[in-house]
């Protein structure tokens, strides 16, 4: 297992605190990694603002080229990853090797050829005797930031714009689930120029904190809680940084009464719980319809409740444990204060899994009313909340009586009832008849103080890159 930090082209240990990394399905420890230093941390700064120099002057074809490649090369490890990042986060393999995977090497394959595509206003005269052109130009050293929930993904989804776009990175995984980024860094040492990429290790407040107040960092990116974002912005007012930041969600998803009931139930079964609801998008916050609304609490409480999880077989497992104890611990104080509130009903699940995982069972909470506080706040887990609506106007109200607007779904048959509610919507991605399906060609990012960085789409593309006008002036 790699456990080296990556700085230019030299690969060496942390030098400073142990961060014990976690098996999440036992509890046990897989190993310990040590954080980069101070010292460490501007090496590879350093390292990045070298390579940029020539990094940014290569051209799109170039550095297509090197993307088609990295995507390639994980491609043909992809059971090696896959199977690293289902022990790192306890996620069951198949969705790893066979969700995951597929997206992520997608993802490198889209900027590869997204990046040569780049659009915009015209060349022109403009001004009489001036011809005038834009450029979209890199921005310099990107310091880079991921969660837990996804880490390969996540890293697939930064580095790709980042680097077409002709920005060199330093990259610091989440400090729970580093494994695969440290396996990357081999792999992106093989392929790309030395500095290019940097990968250093280390907990959010000590190495996350000196690399978002690093003088040499141009543009922060960072996936994370709405509290990390704003010390961000914090650090970024010092200097004026650019960030591009993907925080959490609460998404809502409004089920009116004429919707698909068994296709409701499906989707909230698989979307609300996929990845143990550590989801950003996850279809949690379900406002239904009055005539609807028993039904729908009956059908999903029985469809939940099935959901396999724990077992030895990984094969059936259809979800993980939650990421740490801590993560676990945060969604059982919801649930309790929840089953506290006489007007709320637990229907289903409720309870920590056995064993020494760190397991929740899937949860559906029933009754729960706009004021509630697990309907304001991200849960980050295995629970969805029911809310009950009568006149359609309410429920429209009420999905955006949020502080989030990342993701948001509408079910109904009838597509001008839907399509007048997704328009009315302020989140950044409003499904109708589904949830969750994010593609490498549309934008995820979100509204409010769910950020407003687009991850994925050639919009990735303008966020990594500066618009830049050249005017000539010929007489
Ligand atoms: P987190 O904010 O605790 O950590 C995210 C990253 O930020 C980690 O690498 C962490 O080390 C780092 N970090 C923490 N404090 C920092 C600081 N002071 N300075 C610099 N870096 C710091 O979030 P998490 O618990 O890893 O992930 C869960 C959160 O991420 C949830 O809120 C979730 O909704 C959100 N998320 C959002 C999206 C999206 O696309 N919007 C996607 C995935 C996760």
């Amino acid at each position: 297992m790699e456990t080296d930090l990556l700085i230019g082209a030299r690969f060496e240990q942390g030098t400073e605190a142990e961060e014990q990394i976690l098996n999440p399905k036992t509890g046990a420890k897989i190993l310990g990694l040590a954080e980069a230093s101070h010292g460490q941390i501007d090496a590879a700064v350093e390292a990045a603002e070298r390579a940029f120099t020539t990094w940014s002057r290569t051209t799109p074809a170039e550095r297509s080229t090197y993307l088609l490649r990295i995507a390639d090369a994980i491609e043909r490890d992809a059971d090696g990853f896959a199977s690293l990042e289902a022990l790192n986060c306890g996620k069951p393999l198949h969705a790893v090797r066979n969700d995951e995977i597929p997206a992520i090497v997608d993802c490198w394959r889209f900027f590869a050829g997204a990046i040569r595509m780049l659009n915009g206003p015209v060349a022109g005269e403009y001004l009489p005797g001036h011809t005038s052109m834009i450029r979209r130009d890199a921005i310099g050293v990107v310091g880079s930031i991921a969660p837990w929930n996804y880490p390969l993904m996540m890293m697939a989804w930064k580095l790709a714009p980042a680097l077409a776009g002709g920005n060199t990175v330093v990259f610091k995984p989440s400090e729970q689930t580093p494994l695969t980024a440290l396996k990357m860094a081999r792999l992106l040492a093989d392929i790309l120029p030395e500095g290019v990429v940097n990968i250093i290790l280390g907990r959010g407040e000590t190495v996350g904190n000196a690399l978002i107040n690093h003088p040499k960092i141009a543009m922060v990116s960072i996936t994370g809680d709405i509290a990390t974002g704003k010390k961000v912005l914090t650090a970024a007012a010092k200097t004026v940084k650019r960030t591009h930041l993907e925080l959490g969600g609460k998404a809502p998803v409004i089920v009116y009464d004429d919707a698909d009931l068994e296709a409701v139930v499906a989707g909230i079964r698989t979307f609300g719980f996929y990845n143990a609801g550590q989801d950003c998008t996850a279809a949690c916050r379900i406002y239904a319809q009055d005539g609807i609304y028993e039904k729908l609490v009956a059908d999903l409480t029985s469809a939940v409740s099935s959901i396999t999880f724990g077992s030895e077989n990984d094969a059936d497992n259809e979800i993980g444990p939650l990421i740490s104890a801590r993560q676990r611990d945060r969604v059982s104080s919801f649930v309790e204060r929840t089953s506290e509130a006489r007007h709320m009903e637990v229907t289903t699940g409720g309870q920590r899994g056995p064993g020494d995982g760190f397991f929740f069972q899937p949860t559906v909470i029933a009754g729960a009313l706009q004021d509630d506080e697990i309907v304001r706040r991200e849960v980050f887990g295995p629970v969805v909340s029911v809310t009950r609506f009568k006149e359609p106007e309410q429920a429209v109200t009420w999905a955006n009586d949020s502080d989030y607007g990342l993701a948001s779904s509408v079910w109904s048959k009838d597509i001008s009832r839907a399509m007048q509610a997704a328009g009315r919507l302020q989140y950044g991605c409003t499904w109708i008849n589904t949830h969750f399906a994010l593609v490498n060609e549309m934008p995820h990012g979100g509204l409010k103080q769910s950020g407003y960085g687009k991850d994925l789409s050639v919009y990735a593309l303008e966020d990594y890159t500066a618009v830049r006008h050249i005017m000539i002036a010929h007489g």
